[in-house]
């Protein structure tokens, strides 16, 4: 079986990775570069237990335990470790009790408790495990193409390929795995609508100083508005910061994804004052990403209804690293054996929500941000 998979994102490569181990022909295809996009600038953190009591509990108990098997099974270089987690906020209250935490933040940040330990939180620098899932797909004898997917190809209404920078590329079936850029999709499958929510990072050179420790923190700014910045240390002597998130419009173009006016400036600042390392660790990137969602707040995982042939793997959210490996391997499943066994994916069946109208999704060009 030949399966096209677009975008070389986190859910995609997963895809890729579980198919090509089956011994299905992969071929990816993608715009820009492997991970370029929030797969590739987010934070990477990993939790076993945060998603329980909601419809996501077995995709991420699955997912987490299968990043440690990944991590050893493929020898990755992707930073997985496990971490102590912590909760707290910037700017001390008398009223909140303190507890033990880590040593390297400021005096003014307070420890309001620990809320992971090394069995239940963890992290992987997501761009070294998407290109690695990438990679131990191709192992396996699946490709990559970079260029734009533009349309499907149809035959007596079954999906039979995709249009791919002008060629026609034939395939037993096509998942659609472009993150927010899902929506464009919708032009060409009744699909749902997916929406980007814009979020801002740091990453900074910090050294061996800091040990496996995240961190969750509120904080209050002088005008009013509230943030959650989170630290995640990382394995390769880098520490990542996000914090600051806003509804900014979506570039068509991934390649035109970048940082809102100002916000860099305010999460640089938040960061000197939470940490003396952070103050003084000089900055390796400044970056925006959009992350995926749908209207309900679920992943679309699953067979497009309507279009035999057509998947989708999108709208991951906050958690698309999370979740990347189980999506990957249920996927595989749904493809390749009809059904997914290892997790059950009705709840992120994409039949759960209305799909566009196809003929009134309309793409606007935009230049920048
Ligand atoms: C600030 C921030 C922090 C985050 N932190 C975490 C975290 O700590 N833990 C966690 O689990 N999750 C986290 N996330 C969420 C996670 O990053 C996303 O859910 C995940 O990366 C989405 O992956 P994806 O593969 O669906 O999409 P993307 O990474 O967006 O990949 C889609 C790919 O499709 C390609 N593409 C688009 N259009 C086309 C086309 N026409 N043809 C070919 N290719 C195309 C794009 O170039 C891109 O490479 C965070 C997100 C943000 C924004």
């Amino acid at each position: 079986m030949r399966v096209l998979i677009v975008g070389a994102g986190v859910i995609g490569t997963s895809i890729a990775y579980h198919l090509a181990a089956r011994g299905a022909g992969v071929v990816v295809l993608e715009r820009h570069a492997i991970a370029c996009a929030a797969s590739g600038k987010s934070g990477g953190f990993l939790a076993r237990d945060w998603c329980d009591g909601t419809p996501l509990m077995a995709l991420a108990r699955r997912s987490f335990a299968l990043h440690a098997e990944l991590a050893a099974l493929l020898e990755g270089d992707w930073g997985y470790r496990q971490m102590t987690t912590y909760a707290g906020r910037v700017g001390r209250s008398p009223a909140l009790t303190l507890a033990a935490g880590p040593r390297w933040i400021s005096p003014d940040v307070a420890i309001a408790g620990q809320i992971g330990s090394t069995a239940t939180t963890a992290q992987v620098n997501p761009a070294a495990f998407t290109a690695g899932m990438m990679r131990a797909a191709e192992a396996r004898g699946a490709e990559v193409l970079l260029g734009e997917a533009q349309g499907l190809l149809y035959c007596a209404g079954d999906v039979v390929g995709a249009l791919f920078d002008g060629d026609a590329l034939e395939a037993d079936a096509v998942v659609i795995a472009m993150g927010p850029w899902s929506m464009l999709a919708a032009k060409w499958l009744p699909l749902p609508p997916v929406f980007g929510l814009k979020g801002h990072s740091l990453v900074f050179q910090t050294g061996a100083t800091i040990p496996a420790e995240a961190l969750f923190l509120e904080y209050v700014e002088p005008d009013g508005s509230m943030l959650s910045p989170e630290i995640f240390p990382r394995a390769d002597g880098t520490t990542y910061v996000c914090g600051i998130s806003s509804e900014s419009f979506l570039p068509i173009d991934p390649g035109f994804v970048a940082p809102d006016d100002g916000a860099i400036g305010r999460l640089k600042l938040l960061c000197d004052r939470m940490s003396p390392v952070l103050a003084s660790a000089p900055v390796l990137a400044s970056q925006a990403c959009f992350r995926p969602v749908t209207a309900d707040g679920l992943p679309l995982i699953g067979a497009v209804p309507g279009a035999r042939g057509a998947y989708v793997a999108t709208g991951h959210g906050v958690w698309g690293i999370l979740n990347a490996p189980a999506t990957g391997e249920a996927m595989a499943e749904l493809i390749l054996d009809g059904v997914a066994r290892s997790v059950d994916l009705s709840p992120f069946d994409p039949a759960r929500l209305a799909a566009l109208d196809p003929d009134r999704v309309s793409v606007t060009r935009r230049l920048r941000g």
